[in-house]
């Protein structure tokens, strides 16, 4: 019996919500006394990463119509993985792909799926803990099954490597068994972010607007400050229905999750949908006009003012001390 844990990979190496999913799943295969397994599909195995986190073995799934993302494509070089090794359980980042690829999984194969986990304790049954609701709310739920499926909420742990890392895993090359209605849907083109900017998951300062900003132009004093601070600028759902600002700056519960150092929440009013994607930030700075804004409750530092004045003024402070 083993963990197996599917791993993303950017530019070759294990994606950080992926780690994160490694780290769970170590914690799980020491629980259970199993070893800890990765699969990775449509690219070469990152032994040297994986075995950093305590993984055994390596199943690398090959086959030259997987080297773009296929979510049931992806999913069906996992399931060919559980049958030939019949894992314990499988995991897998709660994070967009890692949700869509193991819920093709799950219908692929029967098994039930507990999504978006923040931690599991095995007995006959597992019991898991996981977010609902955009995380507003924790639900304690039995997984059952041959094999149990889950994804890791993201940021519910930090990833760390194993303290007594192994030798180098083992890697196994797996050929998938794909049909062509595995392959309908299918990633043609990547449009990368313009000028190099920082993402937002990588980000360690995110400047946040809200539709306090006022307009799109406003928000040139934000993008000074984020690029002072070395940081990028996040927006909430308002700020992109109203056009002044893409979908993917979006943060919240239909938008990234971020984990950044710092946040600086501008003129944002702290629904909790925009809270469940900036809750992990390890510090809050809050700018806002409203004493009695519902986003103050989870600030830990608040200034009570207009953002059009205050953001300039801290830039400007900042310039000072270069
Ligand atoms: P508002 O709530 O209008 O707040 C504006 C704030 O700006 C106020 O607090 C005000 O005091 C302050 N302000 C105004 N002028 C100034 C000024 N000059 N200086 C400083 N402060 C000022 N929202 C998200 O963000 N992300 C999501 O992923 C998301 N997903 C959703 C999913 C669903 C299913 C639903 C129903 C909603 C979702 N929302 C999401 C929307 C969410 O409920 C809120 O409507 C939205 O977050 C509010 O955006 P806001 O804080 O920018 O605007």
């Amino acid at each position: 019996m083993t963990v197996l844990v599917w791993v993303d990979l950017e530019d070759g190496e294990p994606d950080g919500l992926s780690l994160e999913a490694l780290t769970f799943g170590r914690g799980l295969a020491t629980t259970l006394g199993s070893p800890l397994d990765a699969v990775v599909v449509g690219g070469d195995a990152p032994a040297a990463a994986l075995g950093a986190y305590g993984v055994a073995t390596v199943h690398a799934v090959r086959d030259d119509r997987l080297t773009s993302f296929a979510p049931a494509a992806w999913a069906q070089g996992i399931v060919d993985v559980i049958d030939a090794t019949l894992p314990d359980a499988v995991l897998a980042s709660g994070g967009d792909r890692g949700a869509e690829v193991l819920a093709h999984v799950a219908a692929k194969t029967g098994y039930a799926l507990a999504a978006n986990c923040t931690s599991v304790t095995p007995s006959d049954a597992y019991e898991v803990t996981r977010l609902r609701w955009g995380g507003s709310l924790l639900e304690e739920a039995r997984l059952t099954g041959d094999v149990k499926l889950l994804t890791v909420a993201p940021h519910a742990v930090s990833a760390s490597p194993a303290a007594d890392a192994a030798a180098a895993p083992n890697v196994v090359d797996v050929t998938p068994n794909l049909s062509d209605d595995d392959l309908r849907v299918h990633v043609v083109r990547r449009e990368e972010p313009e000028g190099g900017a920082i993402s937002l998951a990588d980000a360690k300062v995110v400047v946040g607007g809200g539709r306090g900003v006022g307009s799109a132009e406003g928000f040139a004093d934000l993008d000074a400050l984020a690029a002072a601070l070395g940081g990028t600028v996040g927006v909430s759902r308002v700020v992109t229905s109203l056009g002044w600002r893409p979908h993917t700056q979006q943060v919240g519960q239909t938008g990234a999750r971020i984990a950044p150092d710092l946040y600086i929440a501008c003129g944002i009013s702290g629904a909790i949908q925009h809270i469940v994607g900036c809750k992990a930030a390890k510090k809050i700075l809050v700018i806002n006009t409203d004493p009695e804004a519902p986003i103050l409750s989870h600030a830990d530092y608040a200034i009570i003012g207009d953002l059009k004045t205050v953001v300039p003024a801290i830039t400007a402070e900042l310039a000072k001390r270069a």
